[in-house]
């Protein structure tokens, strides 16, 4: 839940949907042959299926409302479970996916078959081991918070930061990482973040309405009870988490806000070692790097000089003490997940119950199989793909792939509003993408990663400092091309402006995104959406400002760069007027990336399925009858099929924190926002202008 990294830029990538972090690693029983599971799965969740007649709702009228009427038996049939504060068709796939990479990960713990399944199996096994993690409390965090505590001057806090940095990936005021020069994407520099904060954005640290307030005392009294369970009394307790509210406070008020890191010139500060020095006196940068064996590194982009000024501040007008209040807060709130069931509980309650809505605790085989996926995706994810991930589904991608590129050429070359000039540039950029499909073609070395069947948190630690290092290494060295973002079993999908590439990991590859079985209308309606979005993010907002090669570079003409913001700021006021809670609407400058996304990606996967439709009609409509098939037209069947990806369910304090957090709309204004900006949807629907789905004044972008 960090507001963002400390190490590098945010410029990682634009996603399909966002990905909460996992928060908690759990536990098994004794280490005897097999592994016992006090809270295993009962049984194997279903299968999605790719076009569900079940789920809609015919009693609506699609030109009204195409969300209720694609989704709502859905919505109404699939109350969200209790460990869940979201469930949609996208959750149903991603558990299916997490249940069988466990019984992937629980056969390895039991009875490896390699050296890999080993080390994997055992990473799993200690996650599990709810007996020793309760048996050791605070234990395995205790060496760190005396290392706080030991701490006698201010000024030599760099090593200690380093630390704090390297084992948690946070929970410090510094830290930095090595990643893609915006100006030359062929270079690998040094970089720093912004972060150093608990809750989910500035905002709430900010914001000053009825409800921020109390959410942050109820994170006050959440800090407490923490170091309370870590040893300190009730009122020390309650001293250092108004220590950590005021510096967090202060950090927040000097980071940016996530609208404004959406642009990479405000993201791009190079800076001498010295320059950053000046920026931060009361820092030792030189201690801090040669820690890091960075010595004699002379430059660094600095995203954020206004925290780094700010961290300044704070190091010169706290106390010792305070400071130490602060560490020792993120060193226990970093190790919580992975210590006795009374830290986990209590982190539970505050980040998924209050902050979330969630009402149980997911089950520890389910947090334990995502963190072992997290931490050696790709030594988990070659058995996986093995068994889910057939030969075939790749080519067909690479068909799909082919066909939306196309579709997106043809765009380019006939849109109203674009000159010829801009056009040769916006060619040149989308013959440059390069895609992805299913997993990396190389995979991951992890022999120097240690792993202790009895040593879950150890073992955390390990794998950041094993990422860290990996990360470091990479200074100066040639971009890894070949390199995937995420593993193998995701349900994602995304697009990397300074790779100009596209990737689509295997656990998307299925129903109800693609189905081999079902005609090219549903399969274009899904992932054919879900290719066209990630194109066309080399085009939105962001994506613009990136050229062929994934440098930041200005390729447009005045005329047609006016004309772009025109469009953009006409959906960003759209979606800006979308509400997801009572007093809570999308925010469409942060939304407006991926809502452009939506709009163009639809566009061009319906253009795709037309040219496919003309091209081969008797293959394309197999199964149709009179133009029709379950009673719908191939357009239509296209449009239920993009509006069914997104049925789902979430409490309102989810949809609230993800109003702040999340770039992406809802999945009911991902459904109506865009639909109702596609005129060729009025036309399938035989709606009348004026009504919601058909508006007068769409907004369209490509
Ligand atoms: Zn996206």
């Amino acid at each position: 839940m960090r507001l963002t990294s400390l190490r590098a830029l945010p410029a990682l990538g634009c996603f399909l949907v966002f990905s909460s972090t996992f928060g908690h690693a759990q536990t098994l029983t004794p280490m005897s042959a097999s592994i016992a599971l006090p809270d295993g799965p009962t049984k194997e969740p279903k299968r999605p299926t790719s076009f569900d007649l079940g789920s809609l709702d015919k009693t609506a009228d699609p030109c009204a409302d195409f969300y209720q009427y694609s989704c709502g038996n859905w919505v109404k049939n699939n109350p969200i479970p209790s460990d869940q504060v979201r469930w949609g068709r996208f959750n149903e796939l991603a558990e299916r996916n997490n249940y069988l990479l466990y019984q992937e990960l629980k056969s390895a713990a039991d009875a490896p078959k390699s050296p890999l399944q080993k080390k994997y199996g055992d990473y799993f096994a200690a996650c599990m081991n709810v007996d020793l993690a309760d048996k050791l409390g605070a234990k395995p965090v205790e060496a760190e918070l005396k290392a706080i505590d030991t701490l006698t001057d201010k000024k030599q806090l760099a090593p200690l930061n380093v630390e704090l940095e390297e084992k948690f990936a946070g929970g410090a005021f510094f830290g930095v990482g090595v990643g893609q020069d915006q100006v030359d994407s062929t270079k690998q520099i040094l970089q720093t973040g912004q972060g150093g904060l608990t809750l989910p954005d500035r905002d709430y640290y900010i914001t000053d309405d009825a409800r921020s307030k109390k959410l942050r005392d109820q994170y006050v009294a959440h800090v407490t009870a923490m170091f309370v369970l870590a040893g300190d009394t009730p009122e020390a307790a309650a001293k250092e988490a108004d220590d950590v509210l005021r510096i967090e406070t202060a950090l927040a008020k000097g980071s940016m806000a996530r609208v404004e890191m959406r642009d990479p010139a405000k993201r791009y500060h190079i800076m001498t070692i010295a320059q950053v020095q000046e920026l931060s006196p009361d820092f030792n940068w030189s201690q801090f790097l040669t820690a890091q064996k960075f010595g004699s590194v002379p430059t660094l982009n600095v995203s954020s000089p206004g925290y780094v000024k700010t961290v300044n501040t704070v190091l010169e007008t706290e106390d010792l003490t305070a400071i130490k209040h602060y560490m020792r807060w993120h060193a226990i709130h970093g190790a919580a997940p992975y210590l006795s069931k009374p830290f986990v509980e209590e982190n539970f309650n505050f980040f998924n119950a209050t902050l979330a809505g969630q009402k149980e605790q997911t089950p520890r085989w389910k947090r334990c199989t995502r963190m072992t996926d997290q931490a050696l995706g790709e030594a988990v994810g070659q058995d996986w793909v093995k068994q889910y991930f057939p030969p075939d589904a790749k080519a067909n991608m690479e068909k799909l792939v082919s066909a939306l590129e196309r579709a997106m050429a043809e765009d380019i070359r006939t849109i109203g509003w674009m000159g010829d000039d801009t056009k040769a540039e916006a060619k040149k950029k989308l013959d440059a993408f390069r895609q992805k499909i299913g997993y990396p073609e190389n995979w991951r070395d992890y022999s120097k990663l240690a792993v202790k069947r009895e040593d879950l948190l150890g073992n955390t630690e390990r794998n950041q400092i094993f990422e860290r290092d990996r990360n470091h290494s990479k200074l100066g060295q040639p971009v890894d091309e070949k390199e995937w973002g995420m593993t193998p079993p995701t349900v994602n999908a995304y697009y990397q402006p300074s790779m100009n590439d596209i990737n689509f990991p295997a656990g998307i590859l299925q129903p109800p995104f693609y189905d081999n079985a079902i005609d090219p209308a549903v399969n274009f309606g899904g992932i054919g959406v879900v290719i066209g979005h990630e194109m066309t993010h080399g085009f939105d907002d962001q994506g613009a400002k990136y050229g062929p090669t994934g440098n930041v570079k200005d390729w447009w003409t005045p005329a047609d760069k006016k004309n772009f913001n025109e469009r953009t700021d006409c959906e960003a006021a759209e979606y800006s007027g979308f509400k997801v809670a009572e007093g809570q609407n999308l925010n469409g400058k942060l939304t407006l990336g991926e809502n452009t996304a939506d709009n163009g990606g639809i566009r061009i996967a319906f253009a795709a399925l037309q040219e496919t439709i003309a091209k081969s009609p008797k293959t394309a409509l197999a199964g149709y009858t009179d133009g029709k098939r379950d009673g719908f037209t191939a357009e239509q069947r296209f449009f239920i099929s993009f509006g069914q990806i997104w049925c789902g369910n979430q409490t309102e304090q989810s949809a609230r924190m993800l109003a702040k957090t999340d770039p992406h709309s809802t999945g009911e204004w991902r459904v109506k926002g865009t639909v109702q900006n596609f005129e060729e949807f009025g036309k399938a629907f035989g709606c009348k202008v004026g009504q919601p789905m058909m508006p007068t004044n769409a907004c369209r972008v490509w």
